[in-house]
């Protein structure tokens, strides 16, 4: 029912913002006619507003299709896609007055067995911290308030597992292609000089690849999930950038994509700037 309400809420939205031409393209959400996903979907008429949809389905991040649009977006963004949103025009990706942010309550988007995707199974947004249409969802409250219960009991990540990890991965590059925070247009590891790019899939290529990503995405990540989704191989890496994102919270107090205003410690420098090593060790 509460998918029903909210489908209505973003139809009746798209319809105006269209009708008064604020935007010249609507991005949500259809289903697909293969499965039970609800796919990304451009609307450009009016009459294909009611193709839009909503509901536990919606896993895809919307947030990189933004990248270096020139026309005015209206976008249905869960919590993470608005931080990814926030995140692009924080830098100098995407102009605010482009896009129209029809943010929507989340309250988890799940799999085929029922159980949360990766990303939704630690969430911490479920409310867009930037809109200009908000659709709400009444469960909010009472997810936030159970979630602040079973913090305690939250395991602690640790780099102890990144072999097990890197073994499984073949290297296809899908993560990099899923994050909205990757989009160089060419990726150091295909940039030639240094050569990076391994002519086999050898250990240490893979280990270069997944570390420097992480220290790119250091303070940018939105915790979407969208890199362990997009994985057939079933790395589960997210883990390594959590550390780095708690970092960056515990001790810069930022975190990414929440306000437009702040300013991140990767592009801020003061002469009181605390000299921490690398994940909080010594000093190099
Ligand atoms: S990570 Fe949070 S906001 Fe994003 S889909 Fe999952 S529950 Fe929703
Ligand atoms: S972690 Fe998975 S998606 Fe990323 S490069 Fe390795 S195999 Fe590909
Ligand atoms: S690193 Fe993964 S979880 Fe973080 S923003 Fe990129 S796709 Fe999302």
């Amino acid at each position: 029912m509460v998918y029903e309400k909210q489908t209505e809420a973003i139809r009746n939205c798209c319809k105006t913002l269209l009708k008064q031409d604020k935007v010249d393209v609507v991005l949500g959400y259809t289903q697909s006619s293969l499965d039970e996903l609800l796919i990304p979907f451009f609307v450009r008429k009016v009459e294909d507003i009611d193709k839009l949809a909503w509901g536990d389905q919606c896993w895809q991040n919307l947030a990189p299709y933004l990248h270096s649009r020139k026309d005015r977006v209206g976008i249905v963004a869960k919590p993470c896609d608005v931080r990814g949103i926030v995140q692009y025009i924080a830098e100098g990706q995407l102009n605010r007055d482009q896009v129209y942010i029809i943010g929507v309550d989340c309250a988890g988007m799940i799999d085929e067995e029922g159980n949360p995707r990766p990303g939704c199974d630690e969430c911490r947004v479920h409310a867009p911290p930037l809109f200009d249409t908000h659709i709400t969802d009444d469960r909010i409250p009472q997810i936030k308030a159970a979630e602040k219960k079973s913090e305690t009991v939250q395991q602690k990540h640790t780099a102890e597992r990144f072999q097990t990890e890197i073994d499984k991965c073949i290297l296809c590059y899908a993560c990099r292609q899923a994050c909205y925070g990757c989009y160089c247009k060419t990726c150091f590891m295909e940039r030639g000089t240094p050569d990076w790019l391994p002519a086999e899939i050898d250990s240490a290529a893979k280990k270069t690849f997944h570390m420097s990503k992480a220290m790119h995405l250091a303070g940018r990540c939105v915790e979407c999930g969208a890199c362990e989704a997009a994985c057939a191989s079933g790395v589960e890496l997210r883990y390594i950038i959590k550390e780095l994102t708690d970092f960056v919270e515990d001790n810069y107090d930022f975190q990414a994509g929440m306000d437009l205003s702040a300013v991140s410690p990767m592009v801020s420098y003061g002469d009181g700037d605390k000299e921490i090593g690398f994940l909080g060790g010594d000093e190099a």
